[in-house]
């Protein structure tokens, strides 16, 4: 058996390059707690216990046990079950969580979890952590359907700098033996959209990223941008004394006026105008594309859930290792109602207005 040291000593001799990808390959195996039911319990349930169908705090009882059997009829206790006094409904620790239905341990979703801060397909995750690709697929939405709620808490302040992206509409994942009539021709992947500049053939994504680093985005319209798509993306996110820094675009001034905040408006991504320029927007979208280039054409149903994944992605200040736990524990807390069979019946095209 090696000594520690010996193994250390081993490592040291390895170039920076092969040190990387053990530590890479190391990440995947560390030994954790697999206790799944308390962490969801110590992530969900912080501060008292919540009821995860009406979302009251504290009014909860123990309401017996779940049980399970085994091979030989055996019966043994399986999960605790609770009740709440508000809404009469009972539920266990992993009810309307991420969770809820999966019987894969937890350090399978740590691994998983890291597959996806590394931005790795479903196909590479699914090899990595021993499930299947249509598992892959489901955990994956399910994070971060779970994690549109923290993100929707998003709170931009001081000076923010804002733009709009664009992406062309994929109507990919849209059963084809379904009543979903495609409103175009088929066109390949990869292929250009068919009227030149922006068309109803591309969604528009506003994105902003205030001096900390925060950011957010969501699809907002098909084709140009109005005042109220901005209202209905960032509307309450945006702090009242706030600067906003943006192109020329109208849209902007009529909001920045009713939402009484400072504008400061620049011809172009290179001006500048003292402190104020557009370029750590500009950044953040070179970034967000080429991060979506790696999926080779995100279906337009899914994107928003890209787009948190790429916050994610792109979180600064954190190690891999510390950044997968925090996703996790987010994720966990939030209370979510998710059925596969429901994954692919999103509205293809998700405007809010
Ligand atoms: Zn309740």
């Amino acid at each position: 058996m090696p000594d520690i040291k010996d193994v250390f000593t081993l490592y040291t001799q390895l170039s920076p390059q092969e040190q990387k990808k053990l530590y890479s390959m190391i990440s995947y195996q560390l030994p954790i707690d697999n206790d799944f039911e308390q962490f969801v319990k110590d992530e969900r349930f912080t501060s008292g216990f919540v009821c995860p169908h009406c979302g009251c705090i504290g009014h909860i009882s123990r309401n017996g046990h779940i049980y399970k059997t085994d091979k030989d009829g055996n019966k043994t206790i399986d999960k605790q079950r609770y009740v709440c006094k508000d809404c009469g409904k009972s539920f266990t620790v992993l009810s309307n969580s991420v969770a809820s239905g999966t019987r894969k341990n937890l350090s399978i979703w740590e691994s998983f979890t890291k597959c996806m801060l590394n931005g790795f397909s479903v196909r590479k995750s699914a090899n990595i952590c021993g499930i299947h690709r249509n598992t892959a697929f489901a955990w994956r939405h399910k994070l971060l359907d779970a994690l549109q709620q923290p993100a929707e808490k998003t709170r931009l302040d001081g000076i923010i700098e804002a733009d709009e992206t664009f992406f062309r509409v994929s109507y990919k994942g849209n059963h084809k033996r379904s009543s979903f009539k495609i409103p175009r021709e088929a066109r390949k992947r990869g292929g250009l959209a068919h009227k030149r500049g922006l068309s109803k053939e591309q969604v528009c994504v506003p994105c902003a990223i205030d001096r900390k680093g925060h950011s957010y985005g969501k699809i907002a319209s098909l084709g140009r941008i109005a005042t109220k798509n901005l209202h209905a993306v960032y509307d309450g996110k945006i702090c009242s004394e706030s600067t906003l820094c943006t192109d020329k675009m109208n849209a902007y001034v009529r909001f920045a006026k009713s939402k009484n905040i400072q504008l400061i408006q620049l011809k172009s991504g290179k001006e500048k105008k003292g402190i104020y320029n557009i370029q750590r927007i500009n950044n953040y979208h070179t970034k967000l594309k080429k991060f979506m280039d790696k999926f080779n054409g995100v279906a337009t149903k899914y994107l928003n859930n890209y787009l948190v994944w790429h916050t994610w992605f792109d979180l600064k200040g954190h190690t891999q290792l510390e950044k997968a736990d925090l996703l996790l524990a987010k994720a966990m807390t939030s209370i979510l109602s998710f059925h596969f069979r429901q994954l692919s019946m999103r509205p293809s095209i998700p405007l809010n207005i």
